[in-house]
């Protein structure tokens, strides 16, 4: 069986494991991804020897985790890079991680959650989904990322009733996704569940388009508006320095 992951890179100080996936069913214009379609935590040496091998195969896949949990003693996977949920592997991927007692996140924006999908993170005890959203507008929304909000928000439903663990992720993208926005996100999270957690990052622009980096001030400014509705945090702050290596594409 094929998957669509196509990048693997490992964590080392962290114990974990971020696998790639090729894809999405969003457009938006900030996507990091139009930088590099490769982990922007590699050394600048390694990003020039890689090299595109295609998508795994889930035997392939399954090896380099056996591996990296031998090699490495690997405690965790994050599932992401653009969509997991377009690969209609990932629910045998999520369950084969969990069968070797790996803590999982998936990150999404949840446009798509079908019911097998559902299903397997319900049962899932050391899974966690973390929903990226773009923006509460409808009609930002469906300008930037090609696709209507409410199946996002209908998901985000979904998931909470489900009783399946999910956090909250947003870009502070100034003239977009701004001060004012990310609050009334916050506010509308705070609806949802009486602990929700929204953490917020700082935009990395990307080479024509018309969004800057938000200066610090509007950063703290974001977190402590939200902060009066949910549980706020920031990549930027919390991220833990650690050697990033290669998993996967191999070194020829
Ligand atoms: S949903 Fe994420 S991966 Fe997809 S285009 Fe938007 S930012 Fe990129």
């Amino acid at each position: 069986m094929r998957t669509r992951i196509s990048h693997i890179t490992y964590y080392v100080d962290l114990r974990s494991a971020y696998v790639q996936f090729l894809g999405c069913n969003f457009t938006c214009p900030w996507c990091i991804r139009r930088l590099t379609p490769w982990d922007h935590h590699l050394d600048s040496n390694e990003l020039a020897r890689l090299r595109f091998q295609g998508m795994l195969s889930m035997d392939g896949f399954l090896q380099i985790i056996s591996d990296a949990i031998v090699k490495y003693g690997m405690e965790e996977v994050v599932l992401g890079g653009e969509e997991p949920t377009i690969d209609p592997a990932l629910p045998i991927i999520i369950r084969e991680l969990s069968n070797r007692r790996l803590r999982v996140r998936l990150l999404t924006n949840a446009y798509e959650i079908n019911d097998e999908l559902l299903s397997t993170l319900r049962q899932c005890n050391d899974c966690e989904v973390v929903i990226g959203i773009k923006t509460l507008d409808p009609n930002k929304h469906i300008k930037y990322t090609g696709k209507p909000i409410e199946p996002v928000l209908n998901n985000v439903k979904r998931l909470l009733e489900s009783g399946v663990r999910v956090i909250f992720e947003t870009v502070l993208i100034p003239g977009l996704n701004d001060v004012n926005d990310i609050e009334a996100i916050a506010k509308y999270l705070a609806t949802l569940s009486r602990d929700s957690i929204l953490i917020i990052d700082p935009l990395i622009p990307i080479p024509g388009t018309p969004w800057r980096r938000p200066t610090r001030e509007e950063l703290s400014d974001a977190m402590s508006r939200a902060g009066k509705y949910v549980r706020v945090m920031s990549h930027e702050r919390l991220g833990r320095p650690s050697e990033v290596i290669t998993l996967y594409p191999r070194p020829r």
